[in-house]
């Protein structure tokens, strides 16, 4: 199947490794989602289910779609992404079947993850006032409910939903039985900084005094995403400047405009 706005791969090449500071959600995630596709005796014996659908939210670009491949990764699973924002966008009247397909695609393929990236574009609280849009967003809400009611959890399918608006979720979606477990991805604290810095510059080649700490010091409030920005924004001005080191005034540079890009986003966002 090639539907744009679903991606499927076999086995993504994400270890936890290539995750930083994010020890605590990895561990959740294990517990939650990796357990029961490889012990599910475990929960047979002790006589509960595992969870079916954990959710987790977040500021863009803190490595929610790393953990999700991860898990996958460690557990050899399919892993099928879908952005729920682009189904409604390009497929008017046929969300419901795309998630009928989806679902359908992960028996096929099982062990399966089921990613599902900006949950919050079809699975916004119900408005009263409703146009067609609307109505189509809740059609494929409401399939992506009963897929998730339908299905045993015999844990060979996990799924794993993703949000930045966790505030503006219909409470249906969160009900035992469906996403009914959160885990915050939130941005980077100085410590998580640095093992995410570890991670970008380990083949890069660093002049002395460009230390991971330092770097780490200087990036409060920038994501995961941006930080790999910045990493590869400094590889770029050394290269203009045709140096094969890469100094701590290019990171400087790096991380004045990766900030001022992230301040525009905000000013553009709609
Ligand atoms: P979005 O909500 O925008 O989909 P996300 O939380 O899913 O974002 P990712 O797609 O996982 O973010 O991260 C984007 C890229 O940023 C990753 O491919 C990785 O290179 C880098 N990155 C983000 N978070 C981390 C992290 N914790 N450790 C290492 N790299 C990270």
């Amino acid at each position: 199947a090639n539907v744009s706005g679903m991606e499927i791969e076999t086995k993504p090449d994400i270890t936890y490794d290539k995750i930083g500071g994010l020890e605590e959600q990895i561990r959740e995630v294990k517990e939650t989602v990796e357990l029961p596709l490889t012990e599910p005796e475990l929960f047979e014996k002790v006589g509960i289910e595992p969870p079916k659908g954990i959710l987790l939210y977040g500021p863009p670009g803190t490595g929610k779609t790393l953990l999700a491949k991860a898990v996958a990764n460690e557990t050899n699973a399919t892993f099928i992404k879908i952005v729920a924002s682009e189904f409604v966008k390009k497929y008017i009247g046929e969300g419901a079947r795309l998630v009928r397909e989806v679902f359908e695609l992960a028996k096929e393929k099982a062990p399966a993850i089921i990613f599902i990236d900006e949950l919050d574009a079809v699975a916004a609280k119900r408005l009263k006032s409703s146009t067609s849009g609307d109505r189509e967003v809740q059609r494929t809400l409401m399939q992506l409910l009963a897929e998730l009611d339908g299905f045993e959890s015999r844990g060979d399918i996990g799924i794993i939903g993703a949000t930045n608006r966790p505030d503006i979720l219909d409470p249906a979606l969160l009900r035992p039985g469906r996403f009914d477990r959160f885990i915050e991805v939130p941005l980077p604290n100085i410590d998580g900084r640095r093992e995410i810095l570890k991670i970008h510059t380990k083949n890069m080649s660093l002049d002395d005094e460009a230390d991971v700490d330092l770097l780490a010091e200087l990036t409060d409030d920038l994501s995961g995403a941006d930080l790999k920005a910045v990493c590869t924004e400094a590889g770029m001005f050394a290269i203009r400047e045709k140096r094969d080191k890469i100094t701590v005034t290019d990171f400087m540079d790096a991380i004045d405009k990766v900030m001022s890009k992230s301040k525009e986003d905000e000013l553009f966002k709609t």
